[in-house]
């Protein structure tokens, strides 16, 4: 039950966040003027804009125009909703408001880096405020965030470093970095350390797959984001289940 109430909260929450998508990069308002077709400009009235079933019903079309309407808009509708369900069925209340915010904010940051390979320190500053009011309301531990940072900043930051040694090439951006401050603070150390781990190997079989399928282009840019974020949430998620196999790997 709670399961389905926040399912549909979510996919409303995420519903705002596609505007976030579109409008951030572009500097526009995300609150004025109303959702409207990128395309015909007309106006999309609340009974055309409920989350995933407006898409289905218009098999993906611009009511008016009846322009392809991008499958960002169900799927990160859907994303939101299976966090925001999954956070308010498992977690304390508290800490569901404030891990399902984070994961929507999380999901935002990723897409638009993976369209315009940037990453919007507006967002950051959100996830950072959302952090800072979890430790100050007990749900995260500062000592566990403060040790989560030099994880996330510490080894990226070197990775970069290195790469930048070897092939004077900047590899990762300085909004990863950010990334991993936020993303360090909410894991702690241990499963910030798993996060980067999980991503690079993530980002290294993409890197290939894509290589194969396109040739290699050694300038070609692929966005960090989406990999570290698929595994924060991922391993966040694995750990309420099973802190046994983190206990171990803590005890190791
Ligand atoms: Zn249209």
């Amino acid at each position: 039950m709670e399961f389905s109430i926040f399912f549909i909260i979510g996919t409303f929450v995420g519903s705002f966040f596609n505007v976030v998508i579109y409008r951030l990069p572009r500097d526009e308002s995300v609150i004025r003027p109303r959702s409207h077709c990128p395309n015909c400009k007309n106006s999309i009235p609340f009974y055309r804009n409920i989350p995933i079933i407006s898409f289905i019903i218009q098999l993906g079309k611009c009511a008016h125009c009846k322009k392809r309407i991008s499958i960002q808009y169900p799927a990160v509708e859907l994303i939101n909703g299976l966090l925001w369900g999954w956070a308010f069925s498992s977690l304390p209340f508290s800490e569901a408001i404030t891990v399902s915010l984070f994961c929507s904010i999380l999901v935002s940051i990723s897409w638009i880096d993976s369209r315009i390979y940037m990453i919007p320190l507006d967002l950051i500053i959100v996830g950072a405020i959302i952090i800072i009011l979890s430790i100050i309301f007990g749900v995260l531990s500062l000592d566990q965030a403060l040790l989560g940072i030099v994880a996330g900043v510490f080894f990226p930051g070197l990775m970069m470093g290195l790469t930048w040694l070897v092939t004077r090439r900047q590899g990762m951006g300085f909004g990863d970095l950010q990334l991993g401050l936020i993303l360090g603070a909410w894991l702690g150390p241990i499963l910030m350390i798993l996060t980067l781990f999980l991503a690079s190997l993530l980002g290294l079989i993409a890197w290939i797959l894509i290589s194969i399928f396109k040739g290699i282009d050694r300038n070609r840019p692929l966005p960090f984001a989406p990999y570290l974020t698929f595994s924060a949430i991922s391993i966040f998620i694995v750990s309420n289940y099973s802190t046994t196999l983190i206990d171990h790997l803590i005890m190791v």
